[in-house]
């Protein structure tokens, strides 16, 4: 199997100012360095190349997006603002907590096209499925502003580029980023042919949307709200039994990833205890689904992960996945995380899966059009 890679440094120079962590400083706050910095993804970056794993990836080449592929998904007013307050030094991206510096449009732009590339080197079958370690992040950006870091939505942008340009209908999007994708579910929330899964702490951020019981519009967003302090078992079992059959039911001809590791044990953002193992237990399962439902077309596009130690290792554990390729490395973290008693389920989080379970089941009833057997597939 091969598995395509993105990287350009200039991912790196999006700057988000300094920020005390989450809110911009001034009065009893110091400026500081934003928890959206650099270094978690540098770092990564980093770690690809020194593991080894780099020579075991297809190198391709980020791309800057069109403005013709941003508008797709964004509002032309939207462009022009962040287009606008980017040549002028910068600004924020629409909720007081998502600041850029100069030239962001330029990195922003970069970030959706690097998506696009590695979703243009799986349609393409340069690769069998792809990483694309972007930066600025896209979940959380909405139609006509950005919100949670995220500028433009890097995902949904590669989903309607690959409509427009490979004849591809039906996309499922998973995302297990901490924080709910209400931006991608929004983008696509009246469109029956894509399918957003979200595997998110309950309530986090937004801490509004996400709840069990939102099917988005047109019935085809599903949504399982985890209490906090949720381990691999939660996660992985989230996935086998929910996840995967609701890919089956839809049978996509491509699954995006949102890959975000802030469910980390080490992120200062989400309440979970995810380890490297837990990631790369997500990912086997996705790769596999994928074999089974769309030639393992799979694309992963980087989005939260704020530990800028230990996102690497949870990063290197999804590309061997993705790859398999066994760098040797491991988990150096595995001495502090891998026996911690928050990994096996608990009753109170088999419940919440439960009733996931059902709610995904009982979305495939509605939707018997959309059955693997169906017609027009
Ligand atoms: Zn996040």
């Amino acid at each position: 199997m091969s598995t395509g890679y993105v990287w350009h440094e200039q991912y790196a120079w999006h700057d988000t100012g300094t920020g005390a962590g989450l809110l911009p400083a001034g009065g009893p706050l110091q400026p500081f360095a934003n928890f959206e910095s650099p270094e978690s993804k540098t770092r990564f970056a980093g770690l690809v190349e020194v593991s080894g794993m780099l020579d075991h990836l297809v190198r391709v080449p980020a791309r800057p997006a069109t403005e013709a592929d941003v508008l797709r998904v964004h509002t032309p007013a939207y462009l022009d603002r962040i287009k606008t307050a980017s040549a002028s030094g910068g600004g924020d991206a629409g909720d007081g907590m998502s600041p850029f510096g100069a030239g962001a449009y330029e990195i922003a732009l970069l970030s959706a096209g690097g998506t696009i590339a590695a979703t243009e080197a799986v349609l393409t079958g340069r690769a069998e499925n792809a990483y694309a370690l972007v930066r600025p992040p896209g979940h959380h950006a909405v139609r006509d502003h950005g919100m949670g870091y995220c500028l433009f939505s890097n995902i949904s942008i590669a989903v309607e580029w690959a409509r427009a340009h490979h004849g591809i209908r039906r996309v499922a999007v998973v995302d297990y980023d901490v924080h709910h994708g209400n931006g991608t579910q929004s983008v696509f929330d009246d469109d029956a042919d894509v399918l957003t899964v979200s595997i998110h702490q309950e309530r986090l951020f937004p801490q509004d949307t996400g709840a069990m019981d939102d099917h988005g519009k047109a019935g085809t967003a599903l949504n399982i709200p985890l209490p906090a302090g949720c381990g691999n078992d939660a996660y992985t079992e989230a996935v086998r039994r929910v996840v995967v059959p609701a890919l089956h039911r839809f049978a996509p001809e491509l699954i995006m990833v949102a890959s975000g590791f802030d469910a980390s044990a080490a992120d200062p953002l989400g309440r979970m205890t995810v380890t490297s193992a837990g990631y790369r237990s997500m990912t086997e399962q996705l790769v596999q689904a994928a074999r089974e439902i769309c030639s393992g077309r799979l694309v992963m596009s980087h989005e939260g992960g704020y530990s800028p130690v230990y996102t690497p290792f949870c990063g290197l554990a999804v590309l061997e996945a993705l790859s398999g390729h066994d760098t040797g490395v491991g988990d150096p973290f595995d001495v502090t995380w891998a026996n911690s008693p928050q990994h096996p389920l608990t009753p109170a989080q088999d419940t919440v899966l439960r009733e996931a379970q059902d709610i995904a089941e009982r979305l495939q009833l509605a939707l018997p059009e959309r059955a693997p057997t169906d017609s027009r597939s």
